[in-house]
């Protein structure tokens, strides 16, 4: 049966998104909605449109209020609240993981010094297992009901159990993964690979450490995180934005002159290239706004599918974090796109997002076709970007590759690339990466190994 998407607003419809003409009734539209909420952040929003002046944090702390509004907007429009509602209920279930994290396990690993008088297997069946939950989030439940009813018996044994977890083989088995107990480890720029000496060879060849990971066709070879992880590493963020310290998005500025900073392999730390608003996107994530957060990446990075995971990490180099891990950045922006992605009607949602986004006053809407045509050459990442940003500005766009590239299905698009229907579930689209024929794009977005990038994005 064919997907019917009816948008809760008035006079715009669902094909509206695809006309450049009516795309500032949909900014209207939310003006209007922004002005019934909170007309002295409406009043401030209309300012910085209209080319106020607003940078650092006064500009990060306009675009996260507005990016909250952005999301009930369009959750509302759409019609997703139990899409959102779900994810952000699972996203506050495990906030006890992380704050078990944050208020026990790092202040209470440091203090213990003399050996538990019980072993892991005696201590662990001490802390019971909660039903349909996972044994991390019970040990996390069972400190926060120790710590509410002030029961120091069960925090010593609480404090018992962590370091027993944490300094004994069986516990480090039975705890492996947990992101409660993972503790950021120093950084050795001369080691970050880890390597062995290969056995038996006087040549003292060396080896990776790790087991190889074979490559057998064409899937991707490495998981995604899950939700606790991605959290783990949104609450290792600080949030430097209040402060302009922000500098995985802007560069490590150099101690004297002009220029960045080099870490000790003498890499020029720079930052995002297309300077995205990390910090801002991390707090929304944190405070459970996930299409807000999806928004204030697309800011800067309208084509994130084709970054995050693995495919760029100058982010994550320059990230405050530099004698210790960094913040896994480009994990938290694949997570905050798939979370949306996953969402009903989540593709219709990150379209419309490349259609207009408020949040960038300085296009906030696809132009209208201006009567100028423009060949781009390449339909790699960086070509198929430049083409985007043209569209954005009006100009008609022919792009070729060198690689022969197949045309998008036709029972799902038509000639003009646009959806046949509207997507109601983005896994209508995924296909078998090992099966999949190229379609749609050029360039090392094609022939590039899927390791690096998910190509049914
Ligand atoms: S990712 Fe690193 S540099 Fe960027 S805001 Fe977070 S802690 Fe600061």
């Amino acid at each position: 049966m064919a997907s019917t998407l009816q948008l809760n607003l008035d006079g715009f419809e669902y094909d509206d998104l695809y006309r450049a003409s009516q795309l500032p009734l949909l900014d209207a539209r939310f003006d209007a909605w922004l002005a019934g909420r909170d007309g002295a952040l409406r009043a401030r929003y209309r300012d910085y449109r209209n080319g106020g002046e607003s940078v650092g944090p006064d500009e990060s702390s306009l675009l996260i209020a507005v990016a909250y509004e952005l999301e009930d907007f369009l959750v509302g429009a759409f019609g997703v609240g139990e899409s959102r509602d779900g994810l952000r209920a699972a996203q506050e279930r495990d906030a006890v993981v992380h704050a078990f994290k944050r208020e026990f396990v790092k202040r209470r690993i440091r203090k213990q010094r003399k050996q538990p008088a019980r072993d892991f297997a005696e201590l662990d069946p001490l802390i019971p297992s909660r039903p349909n939950a996972d044994h991390e989030w019970s040990v996390a439940r069972f400190w926060v009901d120790a710590s509410e009813a002030g029961n120091a018996a069960q925090l010593a044994l609480l404090e018992e159990w962590l370091h027993a977890a944490c300094h004994s083989d069986a516990g480090r088995a039975a705890t492996s993964g947990w992101v409660s107990l993972a503790l950021p480890q120093a950084t050795n720029y001369f080691k970050l690979v880890p390597i062995v000496a290969v056995p038996g060879e006087d040549a003292g060849r060396v080896e990776g450490a790790a087991a190889p990971r074979r490559r057998d066709g064409f899937d991707l070879t490495d998981g995604r995180p899950g939700l606790r992880e991605t959290m783990n590493q949104v609450h290792y963020c600080v949030y430097c934005h209040d402060h302009s310290g922000d500098v995985c998005s802007h560069g490590f500025p150099a101690k004297e002159g002009e220029g960045f900073r080099a870490n000790p392999l003498d890499v020029s730390l720079s930052g995002c290239p297309l300077e995205e608003r990390i910090s801002e996107a991390h707090t929304l994530k944190r405070d459970g706004y996930t299409l807000g957060a999806l928004a204030m990446i697309m800011l800067d990075n309208p084509l994130l599918p084709a970054t995050g995971h693995r495919i760029c990490n100058d982010c994550m180099k320059s990230c405050i974090y530099q004698k210790q891990d960094p913040v896994n950045i480009p994990e938290i922006e694949t997570r905050i796109l798939t979370d949306v992605l996953e969402w009903r009607w989540g593709f219709e949602l990150y379209f419309t997002l490349t259609q207009w986004n408020p949040l960038n006053r300085a296009r906030p809407y696809r132009l209208p076709y201006n009567g100028r045509n423009t060949l781009c050459v390449g339909a790699g990442p960086a070509g198929f970007n430049l083409a985007h940003h043209l569209l954005q500005e009006g100009f008609g766009v022919v792009i070729v590759d060198g690689l022969k590239i197949e045309p998008l299905p036709s029972e799902l698009f038509d000639a003009s690339g646009r959806p046949t229907q509207p997507v109601e579930d983005v896994t209508d689209l995924y296909q078998p990466l090992d099966a999949r024929t190229n379609s749609g794009f050029g360039g090392v977005a094609e022939y590039g190994i899927t390791v690096r990038w998910d190509k049914n994005f």
